[in-house]
């Protein structure tokens, strides 16, 4: 048998032993407690009939001569030894049949003899101890009726158990299903999924778990892309700079020319491989937030110092616009200039000659909001959803001309999500484009 299987088996049997033993423990008890009621109230009423019976007796003959003979035939018929006495206690007579039998014993039942009661008695009737038939049948019924209720016990906790071996099992299934489900999972199969059982709690763990395998196919399926991903993107400047170096061996192209086309390959490969690592570190459960209580227009004006050559060299105007209280946010602030400063580089790649990029910050809406402006190229509507995702250029050719590795945005997102809060881009192509991180407050 399986394990969940026995375990609901010793819980129906506990809960069938308890059922049943109560049931047996109230049924005998009330039983035997009528029987003795019963028992009781015939033995008064019978001791009643043959005192009255006897009291006559001695009216119609004012003596208790000759009463034995009636008083034989009552204790035949009552099953008990009966003794009268007169009203001096003298025994009259007594239906002892052995004269090995114990003599009268006082304390024996008893009722005296007369009409009123505040008339002298003129005798007393004992009733002897001994137990009757009448009594030995009455304890031969109460242990019957106790075999019959064992009996119905018994065959009760036996139909209960197979019943409860037909619901255990039913009941156990959809764990076993459950159970083989995790297995392959374990297997490093994340294709099954488990059947919704119709129990709540069940079916919600069987929603959880394939919900988890649902996660893990997906995680699978990401990790198989990132690793062609990254093969692809290291391809293209190794298989250059493979070029460059053939053609030189030819003699086709110039030292001069190859070493500095080379030497741009190798910064392109350096810059991915720096991107990589620290997409790493942003994605990565790992990251580490040093949060403290930050004014975002700090963390804006040492972004935009840091971005002030890159600005220059394009006669740039570089801004920030806020007011002048301060826009606190629990955050790291090494991660928040990190961000603001991608969103410049990429506001400053795409500006034109002598345009204005814009950080502006506020409170909005009981968030944090910080937002890059430029009037640069923009983006169009249909690339704007994927300029978030890893690896993914607008435009590859003038990326590869600003070396570009196509994972700032990722990393931007990635560092925004681990503070809680969103990032978000619109753009009018010719226009220029707006991003805007939004942080709770
Ligand atoms: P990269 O490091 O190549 O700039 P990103 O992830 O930062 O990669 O950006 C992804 C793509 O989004 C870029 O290749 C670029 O085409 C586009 N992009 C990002 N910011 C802007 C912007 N401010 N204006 C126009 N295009 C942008």
């Amino acid at each position: 048998m399986r394990s969940i299987q026995r375990r609901f088996f010793r819980a129906f049997l506990l809960v069938i032993l308890i059922a049943v033993g109560t049931e047996f423990a109230i049924v005998l008890r009330a039983v035997t407690e009528e029987i003795e009621q019963y028992d009781r109230l015939a033995g008064e009423l019978e001791i009643t009939r043959i005192s009255h019976w006897l009291t006559g007796y001695y009216e119609l003959e004012d003596s208790w001569e000759g009463v034995q003979p009636y008083l034989d035939e009552m204790s035949a018929l009552s099953g008990r030894r009966l003794v009268v006495t007169d009203a001096a206690g003298t025994v009259v007579a007594d239906t002892r049949t052995d004269p090995s039998e114990a003599p009268l014993d006082r304390s024996w039942p008893s009722r005296d003899l007369g009409y009123r009661e505040d008339d002298e008695p003129v005798g007393r009737l004992y009733v002897g101890r001994e137990i009757t038939i009448l009594q030995r049948f009455r304890s031969r019924m109460v242990r019957s009726i106790r075999s019959a209720l064992l009996l119905g016990s018994g065959v009760a906790i036996i139909l209960a158990l197979l019943a409860s071996i037909l619901v255990s099992r039913p009941l156990s299934r959809p764990i076993r299903e459950l159970v083989s489900v995790a297995g392959n999972a374990g297997r490093g199969d994340f294709r099954t999924r488990a059947k919704i059982p119709r129990d709540a709690e069940l079916a919600t763990l069987a929603q959880t778990l394939n919900t988890m395998m649902v996660d893990l196919e997906t995680a699978v399926r990401l990790r198989r892309n990132m690793v062609a991903d990254i093969a692809h993107e290291l391809r293209t400047p190794l298989t250059n700079i493979r070029g460059y170096l053939e053609a030189k061996r030819d003699g086709i192209v110039t030292d001069e020319a190859s070493t500095a086309i080379i030497e741009s390959e190798v910064a392109l490969l350096v810059r991915i491989v720096d991107d990589l690592q620290e997409l790493a570190i942003a994605e990565s459960e790992a990251l580490r937030l040093d949060r403290r209580e930050t004014d975002l227009r700090d963390v804006v004006d040492e972004a935009l110092r840091a971005s002030m050559p890159a600005a220059s060299h394009s006669q740039l105007q570089l801004d920030r616009k806020s007011g002048d209280d301060p826009v606190m946010v629990n955050a790291d602030p090494v991660r928040i200039t990190q961000v603001v400063t991608i969103l410049l580089a990429n506001a400053v790649k795409h500006s034109p000659r002598g345009g204005a990029v814009t950080v502006s910050v506020r409170e909005a809406n009981g968030t944090a909001e910080l937002a890059v402006h430029d009037e640069g190229a923009g983006i169009p509507a249909e690339e704007l959803p994927h300029v978030f995702e890893r690896f993914y250029r607008v435009d590859p050719s003038r990326s590869r001309e600003t070396g570009g590795s196509g994972l700032g945005l990722t990393i931007a997102k990635h560092l925004v999500e681990a503070h809680g809060g969103t990032i978000a881009a619109v753009s009018e192509p010719g226009q220029g484009s707006c991003f805007t991180v939004r942080l709770p407050l």
